[in-house]
């Protein structure tokens, strides 16, 4: 009797400490709490401060199995839609019964955006909800809302993707973004998510803030926390298009078998093309913008992009390319105004990362 006492206390003492058997746990982000096996709705309380409150939808996929947490974040620009779209529809299509771990789901981070059709920014205070990370709990309603998105999601995940694509005014082609840091083993990981998510267009980005203070990104605040993120966009111009869609839904469903979070094998995108710089082209003035070119038009060095002109017909501007290579967003609109990005060109890096 003896020796089965102590076998029953070794099973136990494994059952408690061994990470690989341990029972799943109930899980709660914001007011969504999620028993294993579980799917619960909630919401991040983005408290009223020196403008007002809002409330971000968030949604919690427990598991049956333990495992590891993957954030899926979507929206801080409202009109990107097909990157909202694809995350509703992980919301409904991920079954807790066969997800190992646990997923968090924000389909729409800037909701006054979606609801008054206001591209790139937070109409409430006019800031893009993807540039002011880590955020501040004094700061104005993005910058509380990302300080919260910091400490409730980021700070609580094992990994992030993190959702765009072309907004209103943007003619884009499909692509990712992964950003090397040097460590070697959360590089391996967030270059496997990237492969796995499978869009065959990937920037390498490189320089990004390493003050874990002044991070900007949402997916470089997980990166320099040692969460392996990366950025995905597929979508333009306020349209919903069912390939689209389905780029950044199957993208994500290969990543989570590549992390081993629901069974099957990923869908590993073989030879993407890599883009190691990125040159932006911003107009002079204003305008109004005649494009010569497509997204995802090759461009050699000095190429005409189109032209611009006052509003009496007159050609006042004749953008061209800087730089050989690809474009990965156009101008979709007439409309131009100073500073507004005319394009967008990707170099293509000459070794594969
Ligand atoms: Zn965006």
């Amino acid at each position: 009797m003896r020796r089965s006492y102590s076998a029953l206390a070794g099973l136990l003492a494994m059952l408690l400490f061994c990470p690989s058997v341990r029972a799943q746990q109930p899980f709660a982000v914001g007011t969504a709490s999620a028993a294993p096996g579980q799917k619960a709705t909630g919401y991040l309380e983005v408290p009223a401060g020196v403008d007002a409150a809002t409330n971000i939808p968030v949604v919690v996929v427990n598991g049956v199995k333990p495992g590891k947490i993957l954030a899926l974040v979507s929206g801080a620009h409202g009109t990107e839609y097909v990157s909202i779209i694809a995350v509703e529809r992980l919301i409904v299509d991920l079954d807790p019964a066969k997800i190992s771990g646990t997923v968090i789901l924000i389909p729409l981070v800037n909701i006054a955006s979606f609801e008054q059709k206001v591209p790139h920014v937070n109409p409430v205070d006019n800031k893009s909800m993807n540039r002011f990370y880590p955020g501040k709990s004094d700061g104005t309603q993005t910058e509380r809302a990302l300080y919260l998105i910091t400490k409730q999601i980021v700070d609580h995940c094992d990994y992030l993707i993190d959702y765009h694509g072309g907004d209103l005014d943007e003619s884009l082609r499909p692509y990712a973004y992964w950003g090397p840091t040097g460590h070697s083993e959360q590089d391996r990981i967030s270059k496997e998510m990237v492969l796995a998510f499978g869009l065959d267009h990937i920037i390498i980005w490189s320089e990004r803030p390493t003050d874990p203070n002044a991070t900007r990104y949402l997916d470089n605040t997980a990166t320099v926390r040692g969460k392996p993120s990366i950025v995905v966009e597929a979508g333009h111009a306020g349209t919903v298009e069912t390939d689209d869609v389905a780029l950044l839904v199957n993208g994500t469903l290969s990543t989570m078998r590549a992390l081993k979070m629901i069974p099957g094998e990923p869908h590993i995108i073989e030879n993407p093309v890599w883009i190691e710089r990125l040159s932006d082209v911003l107009a002079d003035g204003p305008g109004i913008w005649y494009p010569l070119v497509k997204r995802s038009t090759y461009v050699s060095a000095g190429m005409k992009l189109g032209t611009i002109t006052d509003y009496f017909g007159k050609v006042i501007a004749e953008p061209r390319a800087p730089v050989t290579g690809v474009v990965l967003h156009v101008n979709a609109v007439p409309s131009l105004k100073k500073g507004d990005n005319i394009a967008d060109l990707g170099v293509v890096a000459a070794h594969a990362p």
